[in-house]
């Protein structure tokens, strides 16, 4: 089983899982993962958009296979570098006056908490904001956005994103949620993060007691392979379960990584499995640094159908697009074959 050969004392600790994560392209090197030929070509790559991978991750990865699921989602890659796409495609920056807080429906708002990750994915929708202090909430603006969130009554859902929001101390996490369950019409605080796939010890018992104390919470992440469902994995989802707080899956549609049938009707009867909803699965956002991922939508519309046919219906995701200047997530089904390159 993948994810199941190191283990030592300090390799269950969080921190020093992140103490040791590689974060250049010399420890790529160091580590056999890019040869020293190919290696300076990915130094820009490096430099426009931060590397950063955990040991425990990595040691899913079948370091044989270059085309390995985990490899594709973590290792930088020269074409990050090709344009063509916009960098805020949901002019996100800049929806509010508080800079980290974003309000793009009526109803809900999301804060970037932090802008650090346990792995830089390679994919992320943020890849382009996420280096700049500027567009990160932290500590400073925290009080600006809960003023700024008392003004707006309509917003019932508070969804606090990153970066990673479980990489903040759980002192400050837990001051986060008592604050927004302190606002009379912040109903559900929802957290998206990636902890449970890349770093799974952070969910520890003493977290997911903290988190408990402030539902009504939900918890998405995002597993977007099976061989990411590991023990470690499903043990960190299972605490928060076991203590009311639903975790539903959002998986991201990735050229070479989950794009076929096989992969996705395995990754959907896994979370069903073990407790955890399989939600979304969202095409790739059209953002600069990312177009190597993206899959045609008529792809996504053809996986839809054929996985449907072969899923029960509590298994089966919603096939969904955020397409720049709408209003919501859009079904796939509902985008024309035209233009659907994205
Ligand atoms: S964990 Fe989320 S925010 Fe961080 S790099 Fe991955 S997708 Fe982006």
């Amino acid at each position: 089983m993948r994810g199941r050969k190191k283990r030592h004392g300090s390799w269950c600790d969080w921190r020093w899982q992140l103490q040791h994560a590689i974060r250049s392209v010399e420890a790529l090197e160091a580590e056999a993962l890019v040869e020293r030929a190919s290696a300076e070509a990915l130094v820009p790559v490096v430099n426009r958009y931060p590397l950063c991978i955990t040991p425990y991750y990595l040691e899913l990865a079948n370091r044989a296979d270059p085309a390995d699921p985990v490899l594709l989602q973590c290792l930088p890659d020269r074409r990050e570098l090709d344009g063509g796409q916009a960098a805020d495609p949901f002019a996100e920056e800049g929806s509010t006056d508080v800079p980290g807080l974003v309000q793009r429906y009526p109803d809900r708002a999301l804060v970037m908490t932090t802008s650090a990750c346990a792995v830089a994915c390679r994919h992320c929708t943020r890849k382009n904001l996420l280096g700049d202090q500027r567009h990160v909430v932290g500590s400073r603006r925290w009080a600006a956005v809960c003023e700024e969130l008392q003004k707006r009554p309509a917003v019932r859902e508070v969804i606090l994103s990153g970066g990673d929001p479980l990489l903040l101390e759980t002192e400050a996490l837990e001051h986060m949620l008592h604050d927004l369950h302190a606002i009379s019409h912040v109903e559900v605080v929802r957290i998206g993060t990636r902890v449970p796939v890349v770093l799974p010890m952070r969910i520890d018992d003493a977290l997911a007691d903290a988190l408990a104390r402030h539902r009504p919470l939900w918890v998405n992440t995002q597993f977007n392979h099976p061989v990411e469902l590991t023990a470690d994995a499903l043990a960190a989802c299972e605490r928060l379960i076991s203590r009311g707080i639903p975790v539903s899956n959002q998986a991201v549609l990735l050229r070479g990584v989950n794009d076929n049938l096989d992969t996705l009707r395995e990754l959907c009867n896994s979370l069903q499995r073990n407790m955890i909803r399989p939600y979304y699965v969202f095409q790739c956002d059209p953002v600069q640094g990312t177009g190597h991922f993206h899959t045609e939508i008529g792809k996504g519309i053809e996986l839809s159908h054929e996985l449907s046919c072969s899923l029960g219906g509590l298994a089966m995701p919603r096939f969904v697009a955020d397409v720049p200047g709408s209003d919501g997530k859009t079904p796939l089904g509902e985008l024309t074959m035209e233009g659907s390159s994205s």
